[in-house]
């Protein structure tokens, strides 16, 4: 207890002296100006009534005495009256001030340098502290090295003694340089840094009577070793449970803070460091990126190649997202098929370009397990800070608008968050709630006809139907800008099953071959669509062979959509047709036309482009020939389109050069027009 009320009494008085050494007064007025005064006022007299020092020195740059302090007043002293204790403290401090102390300091990653330790000061053991005069803001300057110093002085011998005895009880305590300790009396020797014996702390410990000690002395013995024994043993138990708890603790740490599939950081780690990083960028010029990550068609990976494989992707590709950002930023996984990345020092637009193709690299390159192939792509949205905001929640709510964007534009890219991405969510969201209405209606979706021609003969020999919505405020709406938003948000369904309904009613009237409906993918993996299109067939009272479903090559080779492909059977089983559209815009190839269930190829109208090889188009319709297909060019816009298509054997054609897309009542009139233009030429 003496000894750590006598270290806390050391330390105490560099601790007084930091009051007045980091302050731009004390440098004006020692080193710029001394104003002999103020520092008699200030580092002097303030330090004995304030402080209790029992003496004070000011030194300037040269350690050249400037200014004495003693029992509370300023004295004149010789110069050579410096003890050499503390001159040996001053070159201490003087050599820490060389070594760049005074450099960590201002930096904020240490104290203000100081040099303390016991002494005997004009025969008094003394506590003594150096420390240097240093300005508290940029408003004053001062070389290095050419510090002013104040020194501090306590003596322990006059009032010390009587305030250990208050604070401490400690009963007669006093200070004692000589031989004189009493038998009553305990001592704790005081010594110097390199251990120089500079007198005794004494005391009067409260002792019992020596006698009675020798009496219970032995039952004291035996019941401490009883003690003892049981208190080993408590000890042991303690520390093996101690272990446990630290290691569990350490455990259960890592694992709230961690992902356990793939080791990294999880979300509530990427949250906290967020955090911290955008408060260390607040009154900064700095600026962060956040990334998110989401991968492309990873469902279709857990689906397929099952959920082992999932997870292995997953390991594997966080792994190669690490390496990509290495130490350019902290990197966590969100969950399921989610990462995402801060990226700290953001410098260049280049740099961010960079890292984010860096990523997209590493997750297309094809990742082999159990001896398949899984193919992911992956979509970013970059949020930057401070630009898009400081607020975590609003930075991760933007980077996933920006993810979003990207996905919408197909997948495997990166995009920057802008303003416009908001407001165009917004507008998609006010889209979606307008088609829950107009499907609640059921007016304002319309179904247009486009006439499908024969190429032997030029005669409609089917009919596609296209819907169009009639919004209230915005006028027509092309499919294209609805059909994926109904996709989305579960609306396809219904769209499709209404669409389905008006054109089998329609047709049912129309002497034509095949009435041809669009029909999305999800709509065909809906439990149930099969049975749908029964009914609406039944009811409409049409052939099921007259009806034609239109589906996407994407949808049949997507090997995940197993109730798609029972669906198609059943379709086909009982006789309705089904036609891959848009063929040779995804990745199929000629390969894949033989083990799809299709009775029609419609070849897609970018392969009429003049920039397209007239060779590709007939080799597509030579191989669909050969496996029995019927084949159909979309988007015939020119005669010489229209001349080439039959020449090489093109079953039948349709696009805007024999007719656009029609209403019911046009087409009707169309095939009333084509069937009397028939009966004429019979006639005749
Ligand atoms: P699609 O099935 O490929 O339909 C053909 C699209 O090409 C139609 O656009 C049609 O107006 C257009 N087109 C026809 N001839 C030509 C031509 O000569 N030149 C050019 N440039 N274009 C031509 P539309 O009506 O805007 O439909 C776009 C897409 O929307 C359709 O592509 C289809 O995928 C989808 N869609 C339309 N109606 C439905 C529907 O009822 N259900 C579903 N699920 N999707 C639909
Ligand atoms: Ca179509
Ligand atoms: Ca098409």
């Amino acid at each position: 207890m003496a000894a750590s009320s006598l270290d806390r009494e050391i330390q105490k008085i560099p601790y007084d002296q930091e009051s007045v050494a980091v302050w731009d007064d004390s440098v004006k007025n020692v080193r710029n100006a001394f104003d002999e005064k103020w520092v008699d006022v200030n580092l002097g007299v303030w330090m004995s009534t304030y402080f209790n020092h029992d003496r004070a020195y000011v030194l300037d740059a040269k350690n050249r005495l400037l200014y004495v302090m003693a029992d509370g007043k300023e004295i004149k002293v010789d110069v050579k009256s410096l003890t050499p204790a503390i001159t040996t403290l001053i070159g201490d401090l003087r050599r820490q001030i060389a070594g760049g102390a005074l450099d960590l300091f201002e930096k904020g990653t240490a104290r203000i340098p100081r040099s303390v330790d016991l002494a005997v000061i004009d025969g008094h053991p003394s506590i003594v502290s150096v420390m240097p005069l240093v300005p508290h803001s940029g408003a004053v300057s001062q070389m290095r090295g050419s510090e002013a110093l104040i020194v501090g002085v306590r003596y322990l011998d006059t009032s010390f003694p009587t305030n250990l005895e208050k604070k401490y009880l400690l009963s007669n305590a006093r200070f004692s340089s000589a031989d004189d300790i009493k038998p009553s009396e305990v001592a704790y020797p005081v010594t110097t840094k390199n251990n120089t014996f500079i007198g005794n702390l004494v005391w009067t410990p409260e002792l019992p009577g020596r006698s009675i000690l020798r009496q219970v002395v032995p039952f004291i013995a035996l019941g401490l070793g009883a003690v003892a024994i049981a208190m080993l043993f408590v000890i042991r138990r303690l520390r093996r449970a101690c272990a446990d708890l630290v290691g569990s603790e350490e455990h259960s740490r890592y694992l709230a803070y961690h992902d356990t599939l793939t080791g990294l950081p999880n979300r509530a780690f990427f949250v906290e460091k967020l955090n911290i990083e955008l408060s260390s960028l607040r009154g900064n010029t700095g600026s962060l990126a956040v990334l998110f990550l989401d991968l492309d068609r990873f469902k279709q990976v857990n689906d397929t190649l099952g959920h082992a494989v999932g997870d292995e992707l997953i390991t594997h590709l966080a792994a190669k997202f690490s390496a990509a950002v290495s130490n350019e930023g902290f990197i966590a996984r969100m969950g399921g098929d989610e990462f995402a990345i801060v990226k700290t020092n953001l410098s260049s637009a280049e740099d961010l370009r960079e890292l984010c193709e860096r990523l997209l690299k590493a997750a297309t390159e094809s990742f082999e397990t159990l001896g398949r192939r899984a193919m992911v792509g992956l979509s970013i949205g970059v949020t930057i800070a401070p630009k898009d905001g400081l607020d975590r929640s609003e930075l991760l709510r933007k980077a996933d608008i920006a993810v979003y964007q990207a996905k919408l534009k197909g997948g495997q890219q990166f995009q920057l968050f802008s303003e416009d991405m908001s407001k165009r969510l917004v507008a998609r969201q006010q889209m979606e709630a307008e088609l829950r209405c107009a499907l609640e209606k059921g007016d304002e979706l319309e179904l247009h006809f486009q006439p499908i021609y024969s190429s032997n003969d030029l005669r409609i020999k089917g009919v596609e139907s296209l819907v169009r919505w009639n919004h209230p405020r915005l006028g027509f709406v092309p499919p294209l800008d609805f059909i994926d938003i109904a996709e989305e948000s579960g609306l396809i369904g219904r769209l499709g099953e209404q669409v389905l309904r008006e054109a089998c009613y329609a047709a049912k009237d129309w002497n034509i071959e095949t009435i041809a409906v669009n029909v999305s993918p999800i709509q065909l993996s809906q439990p149930g669509f099969p049975e749908t299109v029964f009914d609406i067939l039944l009811q409409a009272g049409l052939p099921a062979h007259k009806l034609e479903l239109e589906i996407t090559e994407t949808a049949l080779l997507d090997s995940s959509n197993f109730i798609g492909k029972k669906a198609l059977r059943t379709l086909r089983d009982a006789g309705v047709r089904i036609a891959l559209d848009d063929f040779g815009t995804g990745y199929s190839s000629l390969n894949n036309l033989i083990s799809l269930e299709v009775d029609c190829v419609k070849i897609d109208r970018s392969f009429l482009q003049p920039t397209s090889s007239r060779s590709v188009i007939w080799a597509i319709i030579n191989m669909a020939h050969a496996i029995g297909l019927k084949v159909t060019a979309e988007g015939v816009e020119t005669e010489e389109q229209k001349e080439f298509l039959i020449a090489v054997g093109c079953d039948q054609i349709q696009g805007f050069h024999l007719s656009r897309p029609i209403s019911k009542a046009h087409f009707a009139a169309l095939l009333q027009k084509q069937k009397s233009g028939a009966d004429d030429a019979a006639a005749a």
